[in-house]
This record gives C-alpha cells, structure tokens and sequence, in this order.
C-alpha cells in the first residue's frame, strides 16, 4: 500500500470524491491545481454524500471540537491531523437595537469579527487550505492577499512551523501590514492592485512550486466557507435562515455559504427551504452589483477605488455564481458608497457594539438598502455576516467619530467638559457625511 492510499484509508477520507470541473464535469485528483485542463473552469471538491448521511448526525456534530473542525467530514482534507488554532464557531448573536433601528423582527449577526486567531473569516479558509498544503506536501505556503487573507495565512502558517511568503498590494492600510509582519513571513508589498497582484501570484505558483490557498490550493481554501453555512445552521437551532446577507469579493465566501446550506439538507441535518442570498459590494469596486442589475451572465471587470479594501476585487473568479445564487433564491446584490460603508461602520458599532472593518460596514449599509427598499420582509429571519475586524481598518473612520475631549485632571475642568459633550454630541461625524 503506498503512502497515498494509506492516508485516504482514514474515515474521513471516505467522505471525500475528486475535484470536478463546474463547467464541463471533467474529474481530477484531488492534487493542487484549480482550473480544468479543457474548459479552463474552476475545480470543486465533491464528496460521497450518501457516506456522509451515515457517519454524520447532529449529535457527532455536536460532540466535536468547538471549532469548524466539528464539520471535518463536510471539509476537504484526508487524515485527522488538522491544524486546529479554534478558528469558527462565532457568536450568531440576535440583533436587538440594529433589527429595531431598520424595523427587521428577526436579525441576527454573525461576527467573525472575532473569529480566531486573526479576527476575520479568513481564518476558516486558511486552516483548511494550511492542513491541506501539509497534507500535499508543501513547505511553503503562500497567497494572493486584499489583507485578510494575508494575516491568516501569516499566522496559521507560524502556527504550523510553514515557510510563508504573502503578496499585497502595496497600499494596504496600516493594520493589515502590520498584522502580517507581526508573524514573520517575508511580505512582498506589490505596486500595484489586487488583480495584478494575483496575475504575479499564478505565474510564481506555476514556477515556484508552492501552496498558493487561494490559486493552487483554491480548491479546497473556498470548501472553508462553507462553515459560515453550517454554523449559522446549527446556532439556529439546525435550521436554516429565511434570507442571508453577505459581502463580495471573489463571490466564494457567497456561494460557499450557499454549498454550506445544501450540504445539510441533502445529509437530512436540517429540513429543506427555500433561503434568499443577498450580496454586498462597494459602489467603488462592484463589478458583481452592476452584472447583476444590467442582468448580465458575464462579469466585467473593473478597476477598484474605495475604502473597502478587502473586498475591492475588480476581476472577481466566483461572480457569475454568485450572480446565479442571488438570483436564482430570490436575492439581491446592491452596493453602497464609501460615506454608507462607514455610516454602516457606525450604525453597527453604536447599536450593537461590534466594531467591524469596511467590509462589514459595506454589509450593514446594503442590509438597510435592502430594508428601505422593501427587499427584505420585517418577519424574515435574516442573518448579516460579519467577516472583519475593524481595529485593523482604523483610517477609514478617521475623521468621522468624536475626538476625546481633553480635560485637566481637576473636577471643574470635567463638569466644563462634560456641559460642552452633551451639546455636540455626536452631530459632528454625521455633518461630515451629509
Ligand atoms: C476576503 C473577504 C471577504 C470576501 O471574500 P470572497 O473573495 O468573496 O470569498 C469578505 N469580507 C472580508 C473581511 C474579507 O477579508
Ligand atoms: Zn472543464
């Protein structure tokens, strides 16, 4: 028996099929590569879904690690040795002030906000695409980053003794930078966009021989979206939403969540229903949005400019799926301007105290879109993700929350201060917006 059967002999590996082109249905290994050699269509993970209905119940589920490692079986990787640094298994927390703020009955937020160890979702897709390049053989990881991306791959990869080397754009904000630097993995900071900086990214993978997450190894990177599915399920008491709202870069996060639905009902872990998708994009970067409105089958790639940096993808892989998904469930795809992203930034900071980053602002600003449109019922039980952290996008907000107000370390110094906070109050920032 050679190595590569003997890993695959393990129960979880029972679970897992082959890699199968979207557009024509051709099969591959389940090696490192993401394109189909005849069509050029992206590869996906499939897996035996009948093995999956008689190893997997709710209970199994339930009695797994507190981690997205408790879904193992939905996920693409071959032996038990799974690099688990307690990525998932976010709070879904029901929204009380924001759902009453937009009249919504039943709003909950999913935060990775402080999702673990690098507060973004990205933290899923990396611990998966990380055991999967250990499994294959890689020593060195690497990735195509708009920040997040580049934080987890920097610390999971330290985590599990990789070799790293990331790619950035150059433009980053401050706290992406830095929060990839911090892990020591050497950063290359390309001038340029992200879409140029992922042209460089598959040509080295091509010639270098490393484990790109998100070219090489996208694959199996994107099937880790799909625990934003299967814990929003499970949190819900193993059923599904009425409708979801979530941001577009790529799309994958998108239709991995959707993945993530289907995957459960087709194991019977949770009952069938319908479930409406909504996207969110940056007016500056929206390339989904705009197919999606001039109802368009093609993406048409544009050349980004907002403040939402993490999802300023102009060329995005997975849109025309995501595209499919909104409409298909009865969705949307909006987007906001950059002065909506940070009023959306504020709005769910001061009424649920969950600092988000651009990303998350964009979220929140196309979810009271939706609502003031009429585009999503009060009495549907909604779910918004939260996919970032907004201790690592501090400039964009600069300028549009209060300053402290300094004060001598006296007691009349205070009660002067204290008179003149309660009549600016918090006037200031939104005159800025309007
Ligand atoms: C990467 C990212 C997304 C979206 O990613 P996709 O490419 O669409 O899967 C959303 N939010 C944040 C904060 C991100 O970093
Ligand atoms: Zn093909």
């Amino acid at each position: 028996m050679t190595q590569a059967t003997q890993t695959l002999t393990t129960s979880t590996a029972a679970t897992l099929k082959a890699l199968k082109c979207r557009e024509c249905g051709t099969e591959y290994e389940l090696k490192a590569t993401h394109v189909c050699e005849f069509c050029f269509g992206p590869l996906e993970v499939t897996y035996d879904y009948n093995a999956l209905r008689r190893m997997v119940t709710r209970e199994t589920i339930a009695a797994g690690p507190n981690s997205i490692w408790r879904y193992r079986s939905f996920l693409p990787v071959a032996t038990d040795n799974v690099i688990d640094v307690g990525t998932g298994m976010t709070p879904l927390v029901r929204s009380n002030r924001l759902a009453r703020r937009l009249g919504l009955n039943k709003l909950y937020i999913k935060n990775d906000a402080v999702n673990m160890p690098t507060l973004s979702f990205k933290d899923r897709v990396v611990s998966v695409a990380l055991t999967r390049a250990r499994e294959l053989g890689f020593s060195t990881v690497s990735c195509a980053s708009t920040g997040n991306l580049a934080n987890s791959t920097a610390a999971i990869a330290a985590y599990a003794g990789l070799d790293c080397c990331v790619f950035i754009p150059s433009d980053l904000e401050a706290g992406k930078v830095l929060g990839t630097l911090v892990y020591g993995p050497r950063v290359m900071a390309v001038q340029g966009n992200y879409d140029q900086v992922n042209r460089l990214c598959s040509e080295i993978a091509n010639t270098y021989g490393w484990g790109f997450v998100n070219i090489n190894l996208r694959p199996y990177y994107s099937e880790g979206s799909k625990t934003l599915g299967y814990e929003v399920a499970e949190q819900l008491g193993w059923q599904l939403p009425d409708h979801i709202v979530a941001p577009l870069a790529s799309g994958s996060l998108f239709t991995k969540i959707y993945k993530g639905f289907q995957d459960f009902i087709k194991v019977g872990l949770v009952d069938e229903k319908p479930v409406r998708f909504s996207g969110a994009q940056a007016e500056g970067c929206s390339p989904i949005a705009q197919a999606y409105r001039e109802g368009r089958d093609f993406v048409t790639p544009v050349k980004p400019n907002t403040i939402a940096k993490s999802i300023a993808i102009g060329n995005p892989a997975d849109g025309v799926y995501a595209i499919d998904i909104a409409r298909k469930t009865n969705g949307n795809i909006e987007s906001v301007t950059d002065a909506e992203i940070i009023e959306g930034m504020k709005l769910l900071a001061e009424t649920e105290g969950i600092f988000t980053e651009t990303a998350g602002g964009t979220t929140v600003a196309v979810l009271k879109k939706l609502v003031e449109a009429g585009k999503i019922d009060p009495d549907e039980t909604t779910v918004v993700y939260i996919t970032g952290n907004g201790l690592k996008t501090q400039e964009a907000i600069h300028g549009y929350i209060n300053q402290p107000l300094t004060i001598e370390p006296k007691l009349d110094s205070f009660e002067r201060a204290l008179e003149r906070s309660q009549t600016l109050d918090r006037l200031e920032w939104q005159q800025v917006l309007v």
